[in-house]
């Protein structure tokens, strides 16, 4: 059985769709920020906490764990920046929590969703997991830090993990039924698109004057279900012994500006954006675009998803969101 943190979560609930089809899946969520209706029928939910030792320890009492996948986490760089203790909490702590859990109970395989934003501001064109690790915000230091300890963990304990650094997480399942869904939405696709429905008045492009051929922030943008698939594969890597422990970054190793998302975004919708051009927001490096090949040599993967059908799922998501919204838990 594997147990999947986080997995009421945007990307948590694109593994669970993929994984029930090939073991039994527990979900751990405290639905803070994820949604009971996002996951899968088939595998059996338990809202809790991974920093509760009673929620872990009912969990792992009652169930043949194998491996834990670990989706639960903050995630805006914004709010690491004003709120850096929630941060040190949840994305720390808690997953120390449950990580010597894992040890109690003799759990040894783990996955950990990281981030690019462990990169910092790297001064390469496509960055590889060799890069250095400088995170310019309290959500990459938070990810780095949970990065070092289990590499600390796999020499003291021989935890076995893989670690998987995410680009720019976009799209939603092909059924339309489970995308992206977060309050306040602050992502860059989704913010169009809810623009072009008539949710927004405007969109607000953040900075104009990045060292980058149009001026804006260019980001390599990887289908959720690309993502998924991936996972897929580390833990198969894991149970079956292949790998003891690897950082992959998860990348299109293409990289787009923020007008060109937008440009496909009008493609992909035939309709047109109201488009305020507004001052840099913090914390945002010019270009961030992976990779992968690491990834693909050692385990087969690759990303499939273009920029543009990427937009087309997360189109149909978003119509079918804002016509069934309102019956959905
Ligand atoms: N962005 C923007 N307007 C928005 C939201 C995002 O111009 O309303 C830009 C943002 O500054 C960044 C890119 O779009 O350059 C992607 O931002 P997003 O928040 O989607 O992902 P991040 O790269 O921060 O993880």
């Amino acid at each position: 059985m594997i147990l999947v943190v986080g997995g009421a979560g945007y990307i948590g609930s694109h593994l669970v769709k993929e994984l029930v089809e090939k073991e039994q899946v527990i979900v751990l969520d405290n639905l803070s920020t994820g949604h009971r209706y996002l996951v899968d029928d088939r595998a059996v939910f338990v809202q809790g906490d991974l920093g509760n030792r009673t929620d872990l320890d009912a969990i792992f009492e009652k169930y043949p764990i194998q491996a834990v996948m670990h989706f639960a986490a903050n995630s805006l760089v914004g709010e690491s920046v004003v709120n850096p203790l929630k941060y040190y909490q949840n994305n720390v702590a808690a997953t120390l929590t449950l990580l010597e859990t894992m040890l109690k109970y003799n759990v040894k395989n783990f996955i950990f969703s990281s981030t690019a934003a462990t990169y910092g501001i790297p001064n390469v064109e496509l960055i590889t997991e060799d890069c250095p690790t400088n995170p310019i915000n309290p959500y990459g230091r938070s990810k780095l830090m949970i990065e070092q300890i289990l590499a600390d963990f796999a020499s003291a304990y021989g935890l076995n993990y893989v670690v998987l650094r995410y680009f720019n997480a976009a799209g939603a399942h092909e059924s339309g039924e489970i995308g992206e869904d977060h309050n306040p939405e602050t992502h860059l696709i989704p913010i169009v698109l809810q623009h072009l429905l008539g949710q927004r008045d405007k969109i607000s492009v953040f900075g104009t004057d990045y060292n980058t051929p149009d001026g804006t922030c260019i980001r390599d943008y990887i289908h959720v279900t690309d993502l998924a698939k991936a996972h897929i594969l580390a833990l198969e890597a894991l149970l079956t012994g292949k790998k003891k422990t690897a950082i992959y970054n998860l990348g299109n190793g293409l990289g787009y500006s923020v007008k060109e998302v937008i440009e496909t975004c009008e493609k992909v919708t035939g309709r047109k954006a109201v488009i305020e051009y507004t001052d840099r927001r913090p914390g945002d490096p010019a270009r961030l675009v992976a990779s992968s090949q690491k990834i693909y040599e050692e385990l087969g993967w690759k990303a499939e998803y273009s920029l543009e059908q990427i937009i087309e799922s997360a189109w149909k998501w978003h119509q079918w969101k804002g016509t069934k919204w309102s019956s959905r838990p």
